[in-house]
């Protein structure tokens, strides 16, 4: 049986200690399991994490590479030129990007070269073609003037000028932005291996609740909630699965928690963990076989925050105010998000700003206040999203950062130096 009786005295030992944010969150982490790979085509794999470290099969590039549209020379041969007294070199061959030059470059010789051509041997300088004086479609026999001397070496890159074959390519846990892409591709790596998507079951509680296509109905509004989260999840790089929201019910909300602990990689829940009578979570908590790693944080909103982890998997409960459930996520889900995926920096760094706004409301446990960056001056600002109250998710939209006002005190004013978390960070 994996849930215990509550005379166990579990419910008791697990009683409301408040966490600070930090250490809510270092706990949880140390929980977060790296998700194990799979392998997908390399287009599929975009913005994912590497599941291992790879290192280049072959120097890049592999052949030495004009970078300009000019003429492949010898520096020896344009010692000395200047567009008074050129260097005149008759032309050999003309090479164009994928071409195989056929012959060497003989003193007095030049060769008609393209971007990305690769260079004759015995050539080992490249002129642009603005500082020649050759017509533009010069074909083999032509004599050109080079009006300048370069040293060797110039405007080419040397076979391996960027990697040489047995180089470190990219680390485990890589991400696969624009970069990471274009190396894969460069050195032919048509699939990836990189860790699977964490799949997040997404569960509401509360008999208020109706189904987003159902009509209004009194006392009863429609799981907004869910979606919020779904959305916050496809962010942080997970798979959201929106489950049916939950009743009131404790057995049933029991028996699909358990279900979905062992089908999910992470489950979430919103609403039942504050000290309302129908608080299933709660009491869901107080029988739990698992650990219970905390049930209190430091924190506004979404003090009743709570973890507990069983057979490896964690499982968030959220407050069920969507302003508590959205800070609630990005604080604790996002981090432990990113750590299944690999990402070895998961809470993102804050940064200081000034604030906009007079914010009149003390609190005795540090607030995050969905906010809005600006600048002005070039001093970043950042301004809390209007109505801000937990129970309110109008503004939510408008959030590009969570600012962090310290507990105590009865209230900030504008211009005062605050820190703030960046939303939305890969
Ligand atoms: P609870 O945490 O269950 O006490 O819920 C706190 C507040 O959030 C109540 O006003 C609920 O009606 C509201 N709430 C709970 N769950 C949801 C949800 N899924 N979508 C929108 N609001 C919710
Ligand atoms: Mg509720």
């Amino acid at each position: 049986m994996p849930l215990r009786d509550s005379s166990s005295g579990l419910a008791l030992r697990f009683g409301r200690q408040a966490l600070g944010v930090a250490a809510a969150r270092e706990l949880l982490l140390s929980y977060a399991r790296c998700m194990t790979a799979e392998t997908l085509p390399l287009a599929l794999a975009l913005g994912r994490r590497l599941a291992a470290p790879l290192d280049a099969a072959c120097d890049v590039p592999h052949f030495r590479r004009s970078g300009v549209d000019g003429y492949a020379v010898r520096a020896a041969d344009i010692a000395g030129a200047t567009p008074e007294r050129p260097a005149r070199l008759r032309v050999g061959e003309v090479i164009a990007a994928g071409d195989v030059p056929r012959r060497r470059l003989t003193p007095g010789a030049a060769a008609r070269i393209m971007t990305g051509a690769a260079v004759p041997e015995g050539a080992d300088t490249v002129v642009m073609l603005e500082m020649t004086d050759a017509p533009e479609r010069a074909a083999v026999g032509v004599v050109v003037g080079i009006r300048k001397m370069l040293p060797a070496g110039s405007n080419l890159t040397p076979v391996a000028g960027e990697m040489a074959a047995g180089e470190r390519l990219l680390d485990a846990g890589a991400r696969i932005g624009p970069g990471e892409a274009a190396l894969l591709a460069a050195f032919g790596h048509h699939e990836a291996r990189v860790l699977r998507k964490p799949r997040v079951a997404i569960f509401a509680t509360g008999a208020e609740l109706l189904n987003v296509d159902e009509p209004l109905r009194p006392g009863r509004i429609r799981n907004s909630n869910s979606y919020m989260l779904a959305a916050q999840v496809l962010e942080a790089g997970g798979e959201p699965v929106i489950m049916p929201a939950l009743s009131d019910d404790a057995a049933q909300v029991e028996r699909a928690i358990l279900r979905a602990v062992g089908d999910a990689d992470l489950v979430l829940t919103t609403g039942g963990v504050s000290v309302g009578d129908r608080d299933v979570l709660v009491e869901l908590f107080a029988r739990w076989s698992g650990r219970l790693l905390f049930n209190k944080v430091a924190l506004r909103p979404g003090s009743p925050t709570s973890a507990a982890e069983l057979n490896g998997k964690l499982l968030l409960a959220l407050s069920g105010n969507p302003g508590a459930a959205f800070v609630g996520f990005e604080l604790f889900a996002a981090p432990v998000l990113r750590a299944m995926l690999g990402n070895k920096a998961p809470v993102p760094r804050p940064f200081t700003a000034l604030l906009d706004a007079d914010y009149p409301k003390g609190s005795a446990y540090p607030r995050y206040v969905r906010g809005m960056i600006g600048e002005e001056n070039g001093c970043l600002r950042v301004r809390p999203a209007g109505m801000d109250k937990s129970s309110l998710m109008v503004t939510i939209k408008d959030a590009d950062c969570l600012i962090v006002l310290p507990a105590g005190g009865s209230g900030f004013t504008r211009g005062q130096r605050v820190q703030a978390y960046p939303l939305r960070m890969p």
